[in-house]
């Protein structure tokens, strides 16, 4: 790729997360078992996937219990035996957490049961799965940042990556290399939550205008390394409670993955008011319950990240697809909130979508009329089953926890739609949930005051942490947050807000600093730290801040999270 010529290929797919690899490998097998194009000439066979990361999985994070019937689907000819999982899930638990105890329930909630279920390394499945798709002729290049979509007569034409060698101001460098023009007949967009490429499609083309505002949450995870036999493979714990407020959705998680390592987090839905909320110190808290630093106790950390979570469902999802162009897997929000499971349904979504492109390059079509034929699909399927069971699910607890068990159970009973006369509850935008810092009583940042004081055993600072992730950026790029309107953070969100980004940002890329003389605080970026993990482009109450890619590499190197 040279960034001089226009690359053509038939199938762009952005992204090498598990949509982009399913998509691009069952793509390839329906396209290797005989279908023929127009006149019978042989289909068109290049299929690009460009991944961000400076590896396959090296910016792939999950909560990483999956469950296996649509990898099993994707790939037939594979005994279960060979997938790449950690361990069955053996034992599951859930409890209900106060400050000081930990009440087991005595039945896992509805949708929550993990059994036949897996604990994976996501960064380990999505490798195996590049090989696999490698070895079916899919080209697949990691370290380009793609940067904008090409757009021909109203149709997608394939994307832009990023110019490359352009110093902080945005001027060219000695190294400038300009970024390459990629034409594909068909573009799938798989980035993941939250994907820039996406969001600018959706607004342009207004493909969410029919749907809820997608709802997120930001999950914050730890690796840990702990003495032989202390946390058994595939036992799995879930929380309630504790560190959470009953107006906030939220909860906890411990995964044994094989005997040493466990995963340790928690998923904090970002429609909450308290401007002082900090997911990365939510995490903190909660390892010192007794229940979690019990459990911990003797191990060291190994790794830590972050990424958001689309937990809307059916109803934020947006049109899936228009002119050239489809959306899979978390960039278009198929994710199944109530088991806090996507990667099946991103593999589903996936392979829909490449049952709808091969119908696209039999009939040389790859206009919405014919690419609909993705919707059809998903509205036929097991996702859209699944997805319609619990359509109102996120939105019921949007009135806090205890409003949600409600609506939920009434849901269970009325097969997804609860006592809604549409039938539609509806979720709101997350940036527009906050209160007015002194509008809240009891804070965050002062209720846990005390015990955000870390030891760097148990508990860490958020720059241990970032360390701990391994994310990096060339200094010399152009910021690639972009916060347009920086008086507006110093004459409006600071005073009214606190200015919430910096208890929001898990990586401490945003600092108020204030001026000696003057005492005026301002908005300092440290954007090297970033993990990716988005919620800035969500949660800036004022829609101030834009996440956009950075150089093809840079970001957080996860391994084998
Ligand atoms: Fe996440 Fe934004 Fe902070 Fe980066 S700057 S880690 S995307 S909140």
């Amino acid at each position: 790729m040279s960034g001089i010529e226009p690359i053509n290929t038939d199938i762009l797919i952005v992204g090498g997360g598990v949509a982009g690899l399913a998509t691009a490998i069952h793509f390839a097998d329906l396209r290797d078992a005989g279908a023929f194009g127009e006149g019978g000439a042989p289909l068109p066979c290049n299929i690009l996937v460009l991944e961000k990361g400076s590896s396959i999985g090296s910016h792939t994070l999950s909560g990483a219990v999956i469950d296996p019937s649509t990898l099993k689907e994707l790939l037939p000819g594979v005994d279960p035996k060979d997938f790449p999982f950690e361990s069955p899930v053996t034992k599951e638990e859930v409890y209900f957490l106060t400050p000081g105890r930990a009440l087991r329930s005595p039945l896992t909630p509805p949708f929550m049961g993990n059994r036949g279920n897996f604990v994976v390394s996501l960064g380990k499945l999505t490798r195996w799965l590049a090989d696999i798709a490698e070895k079916k002729g899919v080209q697949l290049y990691t370290g380009f940042s793609v940067s904008e979509i090409i757009y021909e007569d109203g149709r997608v034409a394939g994307a832009r990556t990023l110019d490359t060698g352009v110093d902080k101001h945005g001027k060219p460098m000695d190294n400038f290399q300009a970024g390459d023009e990629i034409r594909a007949k068909l573009t799938v967009l798989a980035e993941g939550s939250r994907g820039s490429l996406t969001r600018a499609l959706c607004r342009r083309l207004k493909l969410e205008e029919h749907s809820n505002p997608q709802a997120y949450s930001t999950g914050v995870k730890e690796l840990w390394d702990l003495p032989e036999g202390a946390f058994a493979a595939g036992r799995v714990i879930h929380t309630l409670g504790f560190p959470f407020e009953f107006n906030h959705f939220g909860g906890g998680f411990v995964y044994g993955l094989n005997g040493r390592q466990v995963a340790v987090g928690i998923a904090a839905g970002l429609d909450y008011t308290d401007p002082t909320f900090d997911p990365h110190a939510a995490l903190q808290v909660y390892k010192k319950h007794p229940l979690i630093a019990s459990i911990l106790a003797g191990g060291k950390l190994l790794r830590y990240g972050a990424k958001t979570i689309p937990e809307g469902g059916l109803h934020s999802l947006p049109r899936l697809y228009h002119d050239g162009v489809m959306i899979v897997g978390d960039s278009a929000g198929f994710l199944s909130m109530p088991s806090l499971k996507g990667v099946h349904l991103a593999i589903e979504s996936g392979m829909l979508a490449a049952k709808a492109a091969l119908e696209a390059f039999q009939k040389n079509d790859f206009s919405a009329g014919q690419l609909g034929l993705y919707d059809a699909l998903f509205r036929k399927s097991s996702a859209f089953r699944t997805l319609s069971a619990t359509r109102n699910f996120r939105a019921g607890f949007g009135r806090g926890m205890i409003a949600g068990a409600f609506h939920f159970a009434a849901q269970l009973i009325t097969g997804g739609r609860g006592l809604t006369p549409s039938g539609r509850m509806k979720t709101h935008e997350d940036a527009a949930c906050y209160s007015g810092l002194s509008d809240i009583k009891r804070p965050f940042s002062r209720k846990f005051a005390k015990e955000l004081v870390f030891d760097k055993q148990l508990t860490f600072d958020k720059v241990t942490d970032v360390y701990f992730s391994g994310a990096k950026h060339d200094e010399e790029q152009p910021c690639h947050l972009h916060v347009p309107d920086l008086e507006l953070c110093r004459n409006t969100c600071i005073p009214k807000y606190g200015g919430p980004c910096r208890h929001f940002c898990p990586a401490e890329v945003y600092e108020i600093v204030t001026d000696p003389a003057s005492g005026k605080k301002d908005l300092h970026l440290h954007p090297s730290n970033c993990v990716h993990c988005k919620t800035c482009d969500i949660k800036d109450p004022f829609g101030n801040i834009e996440w956009a890619v950075p150089y093809g590499g840079d970001g957080p190197e996860y391994g084998e999270m």
